[in-house]
């Protein structure tokens, strides 16, 4: 008997429901913000931009780069003689890149990422990377992949890295037992987390792609099966599908509903008993059931309005609706993969309002109409709607921080409530401030 945990069903759910199809004007970040968490996910590998001072200065904001630390990433500069042709880009881009290997020997894969201005003048990172690794190989391997913002949302960087690693994973032995890998960066904290339940499970052999360092790529091949940590792996789970690995249809491991239902995807794949499966499972969902019990209080009945952005944004919604009792305005994407949200759409509340893509102003107009208590967005659409009121929440803070598994659902369920929080005592003070405020001057003489 395998294992089965009965997660309640939505009737109806949004399997076939309708979705609004949006194009125009986008707020969203572009694929380079994945070096952010991917160098340090990934220890020994080193990010080199190819792009311009845009570039540099997005990276080295968003990563807050110290002065005397050495950062495993950096920008080779296009400059106007790169622009104007006057230079021959790839002589000054082995000039540099021989430059980084000499002085940081500790460097054991290098990605050459392309960004809006590689694109544009057509700088062929494939071959530099190829031509790279050839005269670099053993001892480092080059990749290349885009993190350019021209048709881009974030997140993409992330899957544009792992899927130009795929074909450098080792291939599985043919007799080898099947294994499970799981897919996507993970705080290793949550990465620990779900490694000593597989191994409570008696699941294994288990590995996590990417890897902490990488020397040690896990394998694939045909007796490999994977799971999805993130849902904005669609070109990653390609390339694996490509290398004869296969899926394991799950949710995401968002809140106590979504992490069950993962691990049990695994568990059934790999026999696990229902038994061994519940005891491995049960402190976890206890745990988190507790904590959230307590949230529930603060978030049920608010209204959030989803606009897209990390593509985390159905999971999301999916677990405050149904473990918080939020109610859902809209949920925008920017790109709806029907078959890995397959599990994720069933368990939305049946009439939920789905938009992928964007129109910017047009979806202002939807958010400014409904007034709800809390909008997830972009940064760059952040501060101007908090001037107008709304309370947001910012879509990149749930990418940065641990969010899956057990141990974190109360803090994933936290980072929707602290913004309630501090809107409801910023009104209550301004309310004790008019309260409070002596009668002006004027009015003392009418008195
Ligand atoms: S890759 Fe494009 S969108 Fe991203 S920082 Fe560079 S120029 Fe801007």
């Amino acid at each position: 008997m395998t294992a089965t945990i009965p997660i309640q069903a939505v009737s109806g759910g949004c399997s076939d429901a309708p979705v609004l199809k949006e194009r125009g004007q986008r707020e969203v970040f572009c694929g380079l913000t994945g070096i952010i968490w991917l160098h340090r996910k990934i220890q020994d590998a080193f990010f080199l931009v190819v792009g311009s001072r845009t570039c540099a200065h997005l990276i080295q904001s968003a990563a807050g780069v110290m002065i005397f630390a050495e950062p495993r990433f950096a920008t080779a500069i296009i400059d106007e003689r790169d622009l104007a042709g006057l230079a021959d880009c790839n002589e000054e881009l082995d000039r540099v890149v021989t430059r980084l290997l000499e002085r940081r020997p500790e460097i054991k894969l290098l990605f050459l990422v392309g960004s809006c201005p590689s694109e544009v003048i057509k700088l062929d990172l494939s071959r530099a990377a190829q031509r790279l690794s050839g005269r670099f190989n053993p001892s480092v391997r080059v990749l290349n992949y885009s993190g350019s913002g021209i048709e881009t949302t974030f997140t993409q960087g992330e899957d544009a890295c792992l899927a130009s690693l795929v074909p450098s994973l080792p291939a599985t032995d043919a007799d080898a037992p099947a294994s499970l890998m799981v897919v996507g960066a993970l705080a290793d904290v949550v990465e620990d987390q779900f490694a000593r339940l597989f191994a409570q499970m008696g699941l294994g052999p288990v590995s996590f792609f990417p890897p902490r360092r990488a020397t040690q790529l896990p394998a694939v091949g045909p007796n490999t099966r994977f799971l999805l940590a993130q849902p904005f792996l669609a070109d990653t789970a390609v390339a694996l599908e490509a290398r004869g690995a296969q899926r394991l249809p799950a949710p995401f491991p968002l809140g106590v509903e979504g992490t069950t239902a993962w691990l049990q995807a695994a568990a059934t794949a790999f026999n696990v008993s229902a038994d061994r499966f519940a005891a491995a499972t049960a402190p976890g969902r206890e745990r988190a059931g507790g904590a959230l019990g307590r949230l529930r209080a603060q978030l049920q009945d608010k209204r959030i309005f989803f606009f897209p952005d990390s593509q985390l944004e159905i999971p999301l919604a999916r677990f405050l609706s149904r473990e918080l009792g939020m109610a859902l305005v809209e949920v925008g994407t920017p790109y709806l993969h029907r078959s890995h949200m397959a599990e994720e759409l069933a368990w939305l509340p049946a009439g939920t309002f789905l938009s992928e893509g964007q129109h910017v102003e047009n979806q202002l107009d939807r958010c400014r109409a409904a007034q709800p208590d809390i909008v997830v967005c972009g940064l760059g659409l952040a501060n101007p709607l908090e001037a107008e009121g709304l309370t947001t929440k910012w879509a990149i803070e749930l990418v940065f921080t641990p969010i899956q598994g057990y141990e974190q659902a109360a803090d994933l369920a936290e980072l929707f409530a602290r913004p309630l929080v501090r809107r409801a005592k910023l009104v209550g003070a301004r309310v004790k401030t008019v309260a409070s405020k002596p009668p002006e001057p004027e009015r003392l003489e009418a008195i």
